[in-house]
Formats: C-alpha cells, structure tokens, sequence
C-alpha cells in the first residue's frame, strides 16, 4: 500500500434474483414467436449471459482474498422519482407492470424473471448509495457492483440486458440531490454505452467519455462523429477502437483524450461505467489486469485534481467470471491505495522464460 484509501463496495443480493431462464414461457404476443426464431436459428445452446454467477464470482474473489480498506454495505432500492429523472414515465410503469413475470422486452438481448424488477431497482439504488458515500466523505471511493447493468438502456427502452441505466441515475441524483453538478461519466465497457448517450446527449454538465470496440460491434452506435448536441455539443465523446486495441491503445485515449477532456470540463464527480468485457479472455478486445489497474490510476488521479477525490464505479458488462472478478480486484486494489503494478506485453514472461531455457543449448555458455 502507498496511500491507504476506504473503498465502499456497495453489494445486495436481491440483484441475484434477476436470472431470466429461456426456456420460461414468454408474455403471448409477436415478440415470443420473434424470440423463439432466433433461439432456433442459434448453433448452439444459449443461455442468458448476464447471470447471477457474475456477482458470485465477484463476491467470492472478494471473500477469499480481501483488499484491505474494502469495506461492504447494501443497496436500497431507487425510487419512481429517482428514476425519472432519466427514464420516461412511460417506461417506468411498463417496466413496473412486469413484476413478478417472466417476459422478453425485447429481441435485443432483454429479459426479466420474477425478481428482476426488483434487482434492477436495487441495481440503481447501489449506484446512487456510491455517489452518495462519496459526496459525503464516508469513503475516498465507491464500486457498486450491480447487475442487471445499465448502460444500454435508454429513456425509453430496455436493450443488451440492461433495464435502468444505473450511472445515469446515479450521475443525475449527484446533480439533482447532491450540488455536483458536472459530472463526468468514463465508460470502458467493451460495448458502447449509448443509453447513457442517448441520456445525456445534449447536457452541458455531463461529460461522457466511451472508449469501446467499434460498431459493426453491438450496439453499433459510437461514431468518432458523435459528439453530442444542442448546448451539449462536445459534452460527449466516443473513442471507437479495433477488436483487437488492449492496455497500450486505451492508456494513450485516457492519456491524450480523457486526461485532457477532464482539465477542460472541471468535474465535479468522476463516474466510471466500469465493464470488464475488454479484458482478453472475455474476447471483445485485449485489456490485461494491469490495465485495468493503469486506468483506475488514471481515473482516481482526475478526480484528486479535479473533484477532491470524488470518484464512484458501477458495475456494466464483463461475461468471463474468471477475467470479471480478477478485473474487479484489480481495480478495487488500487482504489484501496495501491499502485498499479507494471504493464508488460501478453506473453512477455513465457518467452523470456522459452528464451532461458532453450538459448544455453546454442551457446557457448554453461
Ligand atoms: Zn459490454
């Protein structure tokens, strides 16, 4: 440890009950015979990739090697009003109405179980208790880790598992509730975040950052040209990457691109959509565990100059449980004051080991 930190983990279980199964009856209508098609038409078995597991996989790394200054609390759930702020009335109580039901809103990847309302609720509650610890000193940072996640939901729709775009109603309650009023959102899932996009599109006071794998990738939205609109224009910022960009693409886009945004826009609370799908074995992009402790560095440092430290992450993505709960460790280390180890290549040490042991054999040396 070089500077101890308290870190505030925001957990609950209810997010567990979120777990819809493909094989449920789905509500009557187009939209069952719409999915039944394209469950048919896959190779192989599917089942829902955005499942409990995750968080388990999580809390269990978290169990068996605790991080000193990592400290846990529950979430509550987030209310009609708090919601609202960035999802439609509309949607709201269509998204209520499903309480308790097994249903697909939508053949874009979205379905509920019986709980899911509920989890969804606590989800965002989780990330609005984070920006809450933080604007209130009670910890130096704050991980809501948090599922279903929330990035792809927009004002009026469910999309890619997401139901409440959790940062959105956590950045909305700092503005709303909290005095902080420019809020800076990072988002480093490998996906675009283009509900919290679509959100925020034409808000002064919220910078959005999206470093993500580049359309044709879901959801295909993300364009360099992007850039937000209306007395928003310039408040958004999309880094679209190839598949294959890792560690040393992304550090030169917080680098050259975040850093910089950052000094210019003057957050006064610095939110990360933290998704861990970029990470090499989740196979959307190639990000090492050391990157993403190299970007938490980077992140932590911009709210040290910016925002007295203020710094909050919620959960998005991440679908490997190993890469996922490694990743998440890494990032909570070095919240909790570590520095973030050194990035070498993928590889580097099994060759230098190759070389060790082979190259004697050629030379002259004993
Ligand atoms: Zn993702």
């Amino acid at each position: 440890m070089t500077d101890a930190k308290n870190v505030l983990v925001l957990y609950d279980e209810r997010m567990l009950g979120h777990n819809p199964e493909i094989e449920e009856p789905f509500l009557p209508g187009r939209l069952e015979r719409r999915v039944r098609e394209i469950l048919r038409g896959l190779d192989a078995k599917w089942s829902y990739p955005e499942h409990p597991g995750r968080l388990d996989a999580i809390k269990e790394l978290l169990d068996q090697k605790p991080i000193p200054g990592v400290r846990f609390a529950r979430g509550a759930a987030a209310t009609r009003e708090q919601l609202s702020r960035v999802h439609t009335t509309s949607y709201l109580d269509d998204i209520y109405s499903l309480r308790g039901q097994n249903a697909w809103l939508d053949t874009d990847t979205t379905a509920v179980s019986a709980g899911s309302v509920e989890a969804a609720e606590v989800a965002a509650g989780c990330a609005i208790k984070a920006v809450e610890a933080v604007a209130a000193k009670k910890a130096d940072s704050a991980f809501a880790l948090v599922r279903p996640p929330g990035h792809h939901a927009e004002p009026v729709r469910a999309r890619g598992f997401c139901l409440f775009n959790n940062v959105a109603v956590a950045a909305a309650h700092a503005q709303s509730a909290l005095g902080l009023k420019k809020v800076m959102i990072l988002d480093w899932d490998a996906h675009h975040g283009n509900g919290t996009q679509d959100i925020f599109w034409s808000d002064p006071d919220t910078l959005f950052i999206d470093m993500h794998r580049a359309s044709p990738f879901y959801p295909g939205s993300g364009h360099l040209e992007e850039v937000g609109a209306g007395l928003g224009e310039g408040t958004t910022i999309n880094i679209p990457l190839e598949g294959g960009a890792g560690d040393s693409i992304m550090l030169r886009a917080l680098n050259e691109i975040v850093v910089p945004a950052a000094d210019w826009f003057k957050p006064d609370l610095v939110l990360v959509s933290a998704g861990f799908d970029a990470h090499r074995l989740d196979l959307a992009m190639n990000v090492s565990y050391a990157g993403f402790a190299a970007f938490t560095d980077i992140m932590q440092k911009i709210a040290g100059a910016h925002c007295e430290g203020r710094i909050a992450m919620v959960l998005e993505g991440g679908y490997h449980t190993e890469s996922l709960s490694n990743a998440v460790h890494a990032v909570l280390t070095v919240l909790a004051g570590a520095a973030p180890p050194p990035l070498t290549e993928y590889g580097l040490e099994d060759v230098e080991a190759a070389i060790a042991y082979h190259l004697p054999a050629f030379t002259d040396q004993e």
